[in-house]
């Protein structure tokens, strides 16, 4: 048999290889023009990210007036940044939420997952928006046998209780699916889907200006003081005074106020990584990804593979956690880990790499709630776009007065953090070198 090339680190990459989102070739993080803040405002939202604008635009259509303050450009934070992967599920695993909250509790945040995803689709369809959104369901790939029979041994009750149309797929019939032989089964969910990250940022963001919400960019929130009966809100461009106020800053979550520096003792921001590759044929396509749905991997530290919204490139992303390398030299291990995996991606090269942080939280579930009566929702866990557009929209009802719309199996959970944690998660790094070792162990 021939031998194949063996592609050096410089080959790995393309010529116009760019550390910009893949997703900003179609819709780049806009500026908006500068105008003066107003006094007052019902509601004030720190954070223009999609978490934000899914509070404000039901706010606005209900003739709230909203005001929006972002520290940098609108979607120049998570939101388009992401790997456009729309879960029905929570960063923690079934067996995971069943192992430490019980059965019910575990199907209750699952169904909740799946409300979220379902609440996203309709959003999508109903505003319009062109995102390349496509229920093309997900396999969690088996990275040792046990993990195949962890994922089979939840199916039944994921079918049964939650409603997942769920396959088990052996090893023996796994070529059918992906152009790997390098897993130990897969777990078919159908309903997952993917979309593109900034063209569905854009499309929100087009909605909730038209509906009247007013976004302020490079505008910092620095206090949120309580005043009588509303707040007063500074920023680094004067202040307001709003009825009510909404923290969605997520991973960039600051240290600016009293407020600020309790949220961010309660959140991990992790740096995660995304890389796009040239194009790539049909053909080619056709056989890493046979099935075409996104693979994702059962391994702690999670990687993930797919089709771009267009099928014209692959997506991949993995290795978060990895503070001290940089971007180029990260994608350069992504890389080789799924050359390893998949023979026929190994000569793609690498047009784009690029990171952001998302947050997690102590016990990998999302939280939303009030504080001193300021609202917040944050430590999305990588899993933020269908679930924050939906607790976003939650959040939105409770300001409304709408409280048992409003209700959800994550209301008001208990925010736990650390002794002697102040928001630097230095240990996260160590943290991730061991779950990779544990990654590694074939059984
Ligand atoms: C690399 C990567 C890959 C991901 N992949 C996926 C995926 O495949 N699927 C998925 O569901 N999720 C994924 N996520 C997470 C997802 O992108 C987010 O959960 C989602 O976009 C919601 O983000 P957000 O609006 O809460 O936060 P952001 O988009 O980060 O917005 C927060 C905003 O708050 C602003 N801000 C912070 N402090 C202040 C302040 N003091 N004053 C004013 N503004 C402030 C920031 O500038 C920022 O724009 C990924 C995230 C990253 C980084």
């Amino acid at each position: 048999m021939a031998k194949r090339p063996v592609m050096t680190r410089a080959d790995i990459f393309a010529p116009d290889f760019t550390t910009d989102p893949y997703w900003w070739r179609e819709a780049r993080p806009r500026d908006l023009p500068e105008r003066p803040l107003p006094a007052r405002a019902d509601v004030a939202i720190v954070g223009a990210g999609g978490t934000g604008l899914a509070v404000a635009l039901p706010l606005a259509r209900a003739g709230r007036s909203v005001v929006i303050l972002e520290a940098a450009l609108p979607g120049e934070g998570a939101s388009t940044r992401s790997g456009g992967n729309v879960s029905r599920t929570l960063k923690a695993t079934f067996p995971e939420l069943v192992h430490h909250h019980g059965e019910e509790r575990a199907v209750d945040y699952y169904r909740e997952a799946g409300l979220a995803i379902e609440h996203l689709s309709r959003l999508i369809e109903e505003e319009g928006i062109e995102c390349g959104y496509r229920r093309q369901g997900r396999y969690y790939a088996a990275h040792n046998p046990r993990a195949y029979e962890t994922l089979e041994s939840s199916s039944e009750t994921l079918r049964r209780r939650v409603g997942y149309e769920v396959e088990m797929i052996p090893r023996a019939a796994q070529r059918e699916h992906i152009g790997s032989d390098r897993y130990h089964g897969l777990q078919l969910v159908k309903g997952p889907a993917i979309l593109h990250g900034a063209t569905f940022y854009a499309g929100m963001l087009d909605r909730t200006l038209a509906a009247g919400a007013e976004i302020h960019a490079r505008t910092r929130v620095t206090g949120i003081r309580r005043e009588g009966d509303g707040f007063e809100v500074e920023t680094s461009r004067g202040g307001l005074r709003a009825a009510e106020v909404v923290v969605a800053t997520n991973a960039e979550t600051g240290a600016d106020n009293p407020l600020f520096s309790w949220l961010r003792r309660r959140i991990l921001p992790i740096r995660a990584f995304v890389c796009a590759t040239e194009a790539v044929d049909a053909e080619r396509m056709a056989r890493i990804i046979p099935g075409g749905r996104t693979v994702i991997t059962t391994h702690k530290i999670v990687y993930h593979i797919q089709p771009s919204p267009d099928r014209r490139h692959l997506l991949f992303g993995g290795r978060a956690g990895r503070n001290h390398a940089s971007v180029p030299a990260v994608a350069a291990a992504l890389h080789g880990h799924f050359a390893e995996r998949f023979p026929d991606f190994r000569d793609l090269r690498i047009a784009h790499a690029w990171e952001g942080h998302f947050a997690y939280t102590f016990d990998a579930l999302p939280r939303f709630g009030q504080r001193d009566g300021v609202h917040f929702i944050l430590g999305d866990c990588g899993t933020g776009i269908p679930l924050f557009a939906w607790l976003g929209h939650k959040t939105a009802l409770r300001i409304l007065g709408r409280m048992e719309e409003a209700r959800t199996a994550l209301d008001d959970l208990p925010c736990p953090t650390m002794v002697g944690y102040t928001g630097n998660p230095w240990f996260v790094p160590a943290a991730v070198r061991w779950y990779a070792l544990r990654d590694a162990l074939p059984f």
